[in-house]
């Protein structure tokens, strides 16, 4: 779409949301990027969240949802496992733009004197930090169209300085090159059975309060909007009718976009901006909807983990899974487990028998650990398929030291500080850091793997790269000890000294990584170790041999 000479336009789409938050924006403008991706057009995502934190490194999984890592080790919001996931893009730092960040930006210069003799506001200086972002990523991605999603609801507080900064921004790129795309609930009422549009109404009037006309509403709703509704919308909104269009519920996320076009919103927003008429590309994308909408089996996981109230908390594991079980024909199943419940009733570890297998995710601090390692422990026992992530890779490393190599007290020092074998220890140049934002070991290494194992097989490589969040390791000191007793350490890091992934070579799938494989996991191209792990799960339910992997 660039003129040879020329210097590239960006174009530049801002999705807003209304009503209440968790309408499925983020899916939203995945699903948007999606419908230009189809059609040749380079696209890169920024989200923005107002909150004041820095980053979402330190918020809490469970009242934010899970951490999403991106390969340059940004801890961001799970919103850009959206992107990766939809766009099969790898995503840096800078597309996560939240109140924290641009705010340390502006003072960072005022210290420094840039800005000297001035005073400093939210607009200019705010604003204009925003803007320079937003545009920074575009033309460090080469993107055709930059897509940003604002987080949060039209009128919070947090959010003012980004809704004027993106109104700014049609001023400046001209109206051609901006499209304002907002979304808002529509709900269905219970007992009329009636569609109510006036909650949208409310959150456009908002947005025109501010100086932002859409282009473009999309109603979420439980079913398609009537055209009563869409002819209320849009006479509210000041829109053409074929400028509104519903996300209804669907089986799976992934059919968000094809409902869409369908509808014609890729077609409208190509012409909207300019671009030269071209036939979108679907039949990749529908390929694996489909094996995703009729599978052929059915494996059912248990997810033994802390945070298991709050399915967000494990969003990219779940979807891993998820994509694993495509490339299967099989629809996954996931049980969400909490740890403590198996310390306060042992006898409930038999229900994991009715499991296909056993999946322990991250985690942090001693809550709830001794429930997984009770887990793991099953598992392993009673050759159920187990994987673990990152946490779940380190309790798998002291259930092993604990119940076979005969240290009964092995624990890692996150857990018990004072433990006699902390077969789990804190890295070396963690020790003496005491600021918590962006210290542990974050995003993307390399990783060796040992010929002749099941990552090997796997992988398909001796090496791979892969994104990690942690602070603790397994103890050189213990490695010995447990290799001797059985533990194979399949990956490594390149210098040898770090473990990456664990494997049990008697077990029919006993397979766990110090890394995340899910951050790098898509519809299209499952990762590896998600995959082998539903692979076993159905290979063993079906009575199958142990699987090759080849
Ligand atoms: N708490 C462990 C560590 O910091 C594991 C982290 C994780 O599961 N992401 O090393």
């Amino acid at each position: 779409m660039v003129i040879a000479g020329a210097s590239r336009v960006v174009k530049y789409i801002f999705v807003t949301g209304g009503v209440l938050s968790s309408v499925g924006k983020g899916i939203l403008t995945s699903s948007i990027g999606k419908m230009l991706q189809v059609r040749g057009s380079k696209v890169t995502v920024i989200k923005i969240d107002p909150y004041v934190n820095v980053d979402a490194g330190t918020m809490n999984p469970y009242m934010h949802g899970e951490v999403y890592v991106t390969d340059d080790g940004g801890e961001t919001d799970l919103d850009l496992g959206w992107y990766e996931r939809f766009l099969d893009l790898n995503l840096k730092k800078e597309n996560n733009l939240t109140t924290g960040l641009v705010y340390k930006a502006v003072i960072e210069k005022e210290r420094r004197g840039d800005f000297l003799g001035r005073c400093v506001q939210i607009v200019p200086h705010v604003t204009n930090e925003i803007k320079n972002r937003i545009r920074a990523v575009a033309k460090d991605a080469g993107a055709d169209v930059a897509l940003t999603e604002v987080g949060g609801t039209v009128g919070d507080i947090e959010g003012q300085p980004f809704l004027e900064a993106i109104r700014q921004m049609r001023l400046e790129e001209g109206p051609e090159n901006t499209l304002y795309v907002h979304v808002a609930l529509v709900p269905i009422l219970d007992v009329t059975k009636e569609m109510k549009t006036k909650p949208l109404q409310h959150s456009v009037n908002e947005l025109r309060r501010i100086g932002i006309q859409p282009d473009i509403i999309v109603a979420r709703s439980p079913e398609m909007i009537d055209s009563e509704s869409r002819t209320k919308i849009a006479l509210f909104g000041t829109i053409p009718e074929d400028a509104v269009f519903c996300s209804y519920n669907v089986e799976t996320i992934y059919q968000v976009p094809l409902i869409l076009d369908e509808q014609g919103m890729g077609e409208f927003i190509c012409k909207r901006l300019g671009f030269p008429e071209h036939k979108q590309d679907f039949k990749e994308w529908r390929k694996f909807v489909d094996a995703m909408l009729n599978p052929e089996h059915e494996v059912k996981i248990a997810l033994v983990g802390k945070y298991a109230g709050l399915t967000d908390s494990y969003v990219s594991m779940n979807e891993a899974l998820r994509h694993g079980g495509a490339a299967c024909k099989a629809k996954v199943c996931i049980s969400h487990i909490e740890a403590e419940s198996f310390e306060k009733n042992p006898e409930k570890l038999e229900t994991l028998k009715t499991f296909d297998g056993v999946f322990v995710p991250y985690g942090f601090g001693p809550r709830g650990t001794e429930g997984k390692i009770m887990a793991i422990e099953f598992a392993r026992e009673n050759d159920i398929p187990f994987l673990g992530i990152c946490y779940g890779f380190q309790l798998a490393v002291i259930e092993y030291a604990r119940h076979v190599c005969g240290l009964d007290d092995a624990s890692s020092s996150e857990i018990n500080p004072n433990s006699p074998h902390p077969v789990i220890d804190l890295m070396p140049e963690q020790r003496g850091i005491e600021i918590k934002g962006a210290t542990m070991r974050l995003g993307s290494h390399k990783i060796i793997i040992e010929p002749d194992t099941v990552a090997c097989a796997l992988y398909g490589s001796n090496e791979v790269y892969e994104r990690h969040r942690h602070r603790f390791e397994v103890n050189l000191d213990y490695m010995q000890r447990l290799k001797e007793k059985g533990l194979t350490f399949s990956g490594k890091s390149t210098d040898g000294r770090r473990m990456e992934i664990l494997e049990l070579p008697d077990r029919f799938f006993f397979l766990a990584s110090q890394f995340h494989g899910e951050f790098r996991s898509r519809l299209e191209r499952p990762d590896p170790e998600y995959y082998g792990f539903v692979r076993a799960c159905l290979d063993k339910k079906l009575g199958k041999s142990k699987a090759e992997f080849r």
